[in-house]
């Protein structure tokens, strides 16, 4: 048997890295910065008003106050986007908006509420430092700095960042392209009737959700039957610009073993010394990476925790590629064979106050309990030399 550290080594290494590409700015939400940016403006790209009022010289209405008001005719109106700012002249004030550009000579923003709001002539009630609700060019960033190191995680706020520096694409890893399909003779898509012997097919749809979420792209192929012509018929025209084959079912030890059948020759069948998911296997089919995954629903799922996740992240340029881990202790013993990583289905908790969180098992460890999966926020991971567990015990939760 193979270690799941070894096999999880393997399916990453198969992945590789995704080349850098550039994309469109709307395209990269959630992918990788491959390339260091460095930002071609400042930030803000002038000195500007934080608020509505009137841009002065502080010195021209030091003596203002509500009894005194000092009254100030008002030479030019500013509103944001105006790009022919004229002077401000000693003894005048210019009404300025949120974001305009302060005029040469100003050195203050007075805020509309501390004045009467003229147009002609205001009357200002109050003195104000110099800089008052000054922005000042270059306080967030500054022009020719590197704005977003490369290997920074593409979310909304970054992405923020680099259209306020103006670019409209970035250098990303680009998104793999993954194939997703099911196999299986019994398998029936919804809303299609069963008849008896037949199941509902539902690992496509957890798969493609899972994989998505990493970043990558997904087309699936669903229930595919367990014929190996038909098999290589339905996937290989799919395959033309895919980075990864992922399969569920098929590669069990029994007959009708599609898959297995199938790729056999470009794809090592291996058991691997973990439970549930026990048959996986990896390789290349017409120089594809292929990905095999037992059929079991929950297989598929902690399949995908244990070796896919990591492997699609980390080839799309991620660092941080793992699921948080924890200690916690134990609500329930539990039992597990020796020799395998079992991983469980658990509910985490942790009571405020308390450095260690509690867990107990959702559902037994059969691989077909999908609900079960459905009302787990972990999964309890009981290592290959542990037999079991007694209530009180801490044990290793990985946060999903
Ligand atoms: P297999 O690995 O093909 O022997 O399948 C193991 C178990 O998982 C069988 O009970 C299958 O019916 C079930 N199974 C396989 N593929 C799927 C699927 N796509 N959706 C739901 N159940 C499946
Ligand atoms: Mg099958």
């Amino acid at each position: 048997m193979i270690s799941v550290d070894d096999h999880r080594e393997a399916v990453t290494k198969l992945l590789g890295t995704a080349p850098a590409t550039p994309l469109a700015l709307p395209e990269c939400a959630g992918l990788v910065l491959a390339e260091d940016v460095r930002a071609g403006v400042s930030l803000p790209p002038f000195d500007n008003s934080a608020m509505d009022g009137y841009a002065v010289r502080a010195q021209d209405i030091a003596a203002a106050s509500p009894e005194n008001p000092v009254e100030l005719p008002v030479a030019a109106d500013i509103p944001a986007g105006r790009v022919d700012v004229p002077d401000l002249l000693p003894g005048t004030a210019h009404r300025i908006m949120t974001g305009a550009p302060m005029p040469p000579g100003a050195d203050s923003v007075v805020m509309v509420e501390e004045t009467d709001g003229g147009t002609e002539r205001v009357r200002i009630r109050k003195s104000v430092p110099v800089d008052n609700h000054v922005r000042h060019i270059g306080e967030d960033v500054v022009k020719g700095t590197v704005a977003l190191t490369a290997g920074t995680v593409l979310s909304h706020a970054q992405l923020g960042l680099a259209a306020a520096v103006g670019l409209d694409k970035l250098t990303v890893h680009r998104p793999l392209k993954v194939v997703v399909a099911s196999t299986g003779s019994e398998l029936i898509d919804a809303p299609n009737p069963l008849r008896y012997g037949q199941i509902y097919e539902s690992n496509s749809i957890m798969l493609a959700t899972a994989i998505r979420a990493t970043g990558a792209e997904v087309v699936v192929v669903r229930s595919v039957v367990d014929d190996v012509d038909e098999f290589r018929a339905v996937i290989e025209p799919k395959l033309a610009d895919a980075d990864l084959l992922v399969t569920s079912g098929g590669v069990s030890a029994g007959a009708y073993e599609v898959v297995k059948d199938a790729l056999t020759g470009s794809v090592v069948f291996e058991k691997i010394a973990m439970q549930p998911g026990g048959p996986q296997g990896s390789g290349r089919w017409n120089g594809v990476p292929v990905v095999t995954l037992p059929g079991n629903p929950v297989s598929v799922l902690v399949s995908f925790e244990a070796f896919l996740r990591p492997a699609l992240l980390s080839a799309m340029g991620h660092t941080g590629v793992n699921r948080q881990q924890v200690r916690a202790k134990l609500i329930e013993s539990m039992t597990s064979p020796l020799g395998r990583r079992q991983f469980r289905r658990g509910f985490y908790t942790q009571t405020e106050g308390q450095v260690t969180g509690i867990v107990g098992p959702r559902g037994g460890p059969g691989s077909h309990l999908l609900a079960a999966f459905t009302q787990a926020n972990c999964l309890i991971v009981l290592p290959e030399d542990v037999g079991s567990v007694a209530e009180g015990e801490e044990v290793d939760v990985l946060l999903l």
